[in-house]
């Protein structure tokens, strides 16, 4: 048998090893044609093997790894001299374990989405291509487009964007009803970035890199969430100050503080394993839609969790 299992805010969470998980190296040849890779992409050019998520390659690229492990190291040994090594580790393990890539939407999209097993959530690019919604406004609609290619260049399209949750709560500024996403449907083809990508990118040029280290594969997100809430963790931080440290909602979506997830493809109702509303109705989540939501949460037999 196994050496049993290690308890966050155990002792023996101090010897745990959660910072020695690796990500795969994307291949550089394609394991189809055998041909060397030429870029990072999601497909083989030559012969159209799938090769991963974009937003995963480019996760799982060394120079990042290499990187985010440096960073890791240093939050480590700097936690271990102040004296907060245990509580780094506790949160690494939550985040590791517990953590879920929650989208929020707003009652009406929850309705209409929960309740057709064929409607998709899909990213801003597709619904725009397949005329499900009118184009932002234009300043917002520039700034979106010049984000998203900043990160994925023309595969920006591609991606769908939520936030990493321990508790089911999301970024309010985008609908009260959080949809949390089962791990299943979204293991191999989610990665994390350390923040939201406007505050990542901004005062970037397009021509320029980005910050190396600050992006990981969903199997290595907890490093992601250590090396940037490190600084924030005294030796009395308890377990349960963690969900308010990784997710902090505001009321305007430039001051939300979180590690955002990347989603590439879309997904449909049977990926949503929780939904999560405020206890308090408000002018976008009144009393008939909790009614609603509530109902239609029981019909196809998903949790509804209320904070
Ligand atoms: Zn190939």
């Amino acid at each position: 048998m196994g050496e049993a299992r290690k308890v966050a805010g155990d002792a023996s969470a101090e010897n745990s090893d959660w910072w020695s998980v690796e990500a795969a190296v994307p291949p550089n040849s394609c394991p189809q044609c055998q041909l060397p890779i030429l870029s990072i992409n999601a497909v083989c050019q030559t012969c159209g093997q799938h090769l991963g998520a974009i937003n995963v390659l480019l996760a799982s690229n060394p120079r990042e790894q290499d990187e985010l492990r440096r960073r890791v190291t240093e939050a480590v040994s700097a936690a271990r001299s102040d004296g907060s090594f245990g509580a780094l580790s506790d949160l690494a393990v939550a985040v590791r374990d517990q953590s879920s890539a929650v989208v929020n939407v707003t009652p009406d999209f929850a309705l209409t989405f929960l309740s057709h097993q064929k409607s998709l959530y899909a990213s801003y690019a597709r619904q725009l291509v397949s005329s499900r919604r009118a184009k932002a406004a234009i300043d917002d609609d520039r700034a979106r487009v010049a984000v998203e290619s900043m990160l994925f260049g023309s595969s920006a399209g591609e991606v769908v964007y939520g936030a990493l949750s321990l508790d089911g709560r999301g970024l309010r500024t985008y609908g009260p009803v959080s949809l949390v996403l089962d791990d299943a449907s979204i293991r191999t083809r989610a990665s994390v970035l350390e923040t939201n990508s406007y505050a990542f990118t901004e005062g970037i040029g397009p021509t320029s890199e980005l910050p190396l280290g600050r992006r990981a594969p969903w199997g290595m997100r907890h490093l992601v969430a250590a090396s940037k809430l490190a600084s924030r963790l005294t030796s009395d931080t308890k377990s349960n100050a963690f969900p308010a440290l990784l997710l902090s909602p505001a009321d305007h979506r430039r001051e939300d503080e979180f590690i955002e997830v990347h989603i590439a493809g879309s997904f449909d109702s049977r990926a949503v394993k929780e939904v999560w509303i405020p206890a308090a109705d408000s002018v976008t989540l009144t009393s008939l839609y909790r009614q609603l939501l509530r109902e239609l949460t029981a019909k196809i037999g998903i949790r509804l969790g209320e904070y």
